[in-house]
């Protein structure tokens, strides 16, 4: 019935399963009191000392599928059966016996499955320690229901049989499956098993064979078997070491079975009983298979163990060289930096891009390297660090070697232990931007430039409508925040049109140069500034000027303008003049840029109205009404508001 166990196991499990069932079939006609074929004396005294079989099957029933383990368990059931009913068991006797052993390998196999992976390894000593446990527990159980069964059934003490089918059932168990778990597991068992150093496997039982073959009587010198089945499992893998003791084991039983056995002295001369000498026998073998599995599961842990720190270490070596050529190749420069700021590590392309020599870079202070004038950004920038940032970017000049400096952008990456603790190091790139820096300082100047051209009057030089809007945006805020006035200027040329006419566009162009230096020229202080505000009309706008400080500089403009004499022949003055009108924002709060530039505007027509060549000052709403006329300045609030 054993041949569905040894299904899909291996030809190595083939080979030690044949051992054992030559033995068996040796004694063919040993069925124990229990009813368990297995291991049994040669003098035909109704017990079995192992129970082959159910080891072979709990190993099967753990390594198929769910379906195929239940449909094993049936047919080796009904075989267990048909075999009882040869042996001249009555149907029913059979049909129990056979039932309650399949019962105990299903629990047994139910139990192992709850904790362990189809296919479990017996190497793993968790896994080991799990098999002999559960074989204890389901040999027990099943133990007392068919101790009970046999007990009617046959003429033996309820104590015997219960002893005897725990035992038998026990031992199979423990002996046989992890043996067979573990050549079911390994695809080259038969390979190995010829290999030269694997011959060793032979040497316990040969020296078992020698022991008791040699000397019967002195049952002791048995314990001496360990040394070498322990060796064996120290130098040889599980699979050996379990086929070396399964070896051993055959041999004990049969010379026992052959009335050579260790105890066959004491048993003739009436000491012990031949169930005593029995029990005796599988409490030294039950030690014997426990110890030297259990050796051999954490050798092989061991072994694995060393497997995968060798691997580790292979790993960790190849990806530090990896690393390394990475860092080593890399155009950047890639170093480390201790939390004082000394550097631990400097790549190779510290010479190309500075001049120095990894040598001389490394524990020196990277700080000493930063251009003083760039000190403090960095120094912003790491401060990030310090607050727990994990990183940062900066960009400066670095020292080289010969003394110059080079634009250079370093990232920086905090170390720490854990997150959020104390950076143990830095590890930082730093990547040659002087290129890129030129490219922005060409274009900074470029737009700067462009900016400039942008504000600028292309005829005259001077600030142009785009530039006048925004100044006095800006100043009309100031004056508004700081309380004080703002004047405004709006200049016209007189009679510029028949200027043009009669002495032509050019000699005009030229005209608006000379009255733009001129009207330039008269402003004295800082924050004065003029601006062409379209075709022949100037602005000038002063901060901080009352109506008086205006008056005298738009007295000063007509002062400079008529000293300048640029000739107008066809107008009463003989030369160019102009027309100023004068418009203050002096109240906080009130009006709005638009009603100061209509007040100068007003102003200025008002100035035109009156014969042209002076000033005059508007006021309104929000702005400051000035009585004080100066020689040529005409005062006219009505004819100013109206416009
Ligand atoms: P008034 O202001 O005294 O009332 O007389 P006006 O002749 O100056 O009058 P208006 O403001 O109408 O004339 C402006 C003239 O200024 C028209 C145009 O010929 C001239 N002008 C405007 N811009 C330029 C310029 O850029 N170059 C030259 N040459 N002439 C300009
Ligand atoms: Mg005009
Ligand atoms: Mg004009």
């Amino acid at each position: 019935m054993d041949w569905l166990a040894l299904r899909r196991s291996g030809s190595s499990v083939v080979i030690y399963g044949l051992i054992v069932w030559a033995v068996l079939a040796l004694s063919a006609e040993q069925v124990g009191s229990s009813g368990r074929a297995g291991f049994a004396s040669h003098d035909g005294s109704p017990l079995a000392m192992i129970w082959p079989a159910g080891g072979f099957l709990l190993a099967r029933l753990l390594n198929v599928q769910r379906r195929e383990a239940v449909l094993t368990l049936i047919a080796a059931g009904l075989v267990k059966w048909g075999l009882h009913r040869a042996y001249g068991l009555d149907w029913l006797g059979a049909f129990v016996i056979s039932g309650l052993a399949a019962a105990e390998i299903g629990l047994a196999a139910v139990l192992l499955r709850l904790r362990l992976r189809i296919r479990p390894d017996p190497t793993r000593p968790g896994a080991l320690a799990l098999v002999l446990a559960v074989s204890l527990i389901a040999a027990g159980f099943s133990a007392l229901f068919a101790a009970e069964f046999l007990y009617f059934l046959k003429d033996v003490s309820f104590r015997a049989l219960l002893l005897d089918w725990f035992a038998s059932g026990m031992m199979g168990f423990v002996v046989v499956t992890p043996a067979v778990l573990a050549f079911c597991r390994s695809e080259s068992g038969e390979r190995k098993l010829l290999a030269a150093r694997n011959l060793l496997v032979f040497l316990p039982p040969a020296f078992t064979l020698f022991l008791l073959l040699a000397n019967p009587t002195m049952s002791g010198l048995l314990f001496l078997i360990f040394p070498p089945l322990l060796l064996i499992a120290n130098l040889l893998d599980f699979n050996a070491t379990a086929l070396s003791l399964i070896l051993t084991i055959t041999v004990i039983c049969g010379v026992s079975f052959s009335g050579h056995g260790p105890l066959e002295h004491q048993v003739a001369a009436g000491l012990l009983s031949r169930h005593v000498e029995f029990h005796l026998l599988q409490l030294f073998l039950l030690a014997l298979a426990v110890t030297v599995y259990f050796r051999a599961a954490n050798q092989a842990q061991m072994v694995r163990l060393r497997g995968l720190l060798a691997e580790r270490v292979r790993r960790f070596r190849d990806s530090e060289r990896r690393y390394r050529a990475l860092a080593e190749n890399s155009r950047d420069i890639i170093f480390r930096v201790s939390p004082d700021g000394r550097r631990l590590y400097v790549s190779p392309a510290v010479t190309e891009m500075l001049g120095w020599s990894v040598g001389e870079q490394l524990g020196q202070d990277w700080r000493r390297d930063v251009h003083p004038a760039d000190w403090p950004a960095v120094r912003v920038a790491l401060k990030l660090l310090q607050a727990g940032n994990d990183h940062t970017v900066f960009t400066y000049r670095r020292r080289r070697k010969d003394g110059s400096y080079l634009w250079v952008e370093t990232r920086v990456r905090a170390v720490r232990e854990r997150a959020g603790g104390r950076a143990v190091e830095f590890v930082a790139t730093t990547r040659d931007v002087s290129v890129q820096k030129e490219a922005e300082e060409k274009l900074n100047a470029a737009n700067a430039e462009l900016a400039a051209l942008a504000a600028t009057d292309g005829l005259t030089g001077i600030p142009n409508r785009r530039a006048f809007d925004a100044t006095i945006e800006t100043e009309w805020r100031r004056a508004q925040r700081e309380g004080t006035p703002l004047a405004l200027l709006m200049i016209d040329v007189d009679h510029f049109k028949i200027f043009n006419d009669f002495y032509g566009h050019l000699q005009g162009d030229e005209c608006l140069k000379r009255l733009a230096e001129t009207i330039r020229a008269a402003m004295h202080r800082g924050g004065d500034s003029a601006a062409r505000f379209g075709g022949e009309e100037f602005t000038v706008l002063l901060p901080a000027t009352s109506a008086a400080g205006a008056l005298e500089v738009a007295e000063r403009i007509h002062d400079t303008v008529r000293d300048l004499g640029i000739p107008h022949e066809l107008v009463a003055a003989g030369q160019v003049t102009l027309s100023i009108g004068v418009a203050i924002q002096a109240q906080r709060r009130y009006g709005d840029i638009a009603t100061l530039l209509a007040g100068a505007d007003s102003a200025l027509y008002a100035a035109k109205r009156r014969g042209r060549n002076c000033t005059f000052i508007v006021s309104g709403p929000g702005m400051v009404a000035v009585a004080a006329a100066l020689p040529d300045m005409v005062l006219d609030q009505s004819t100013a508001n109206t416009r």
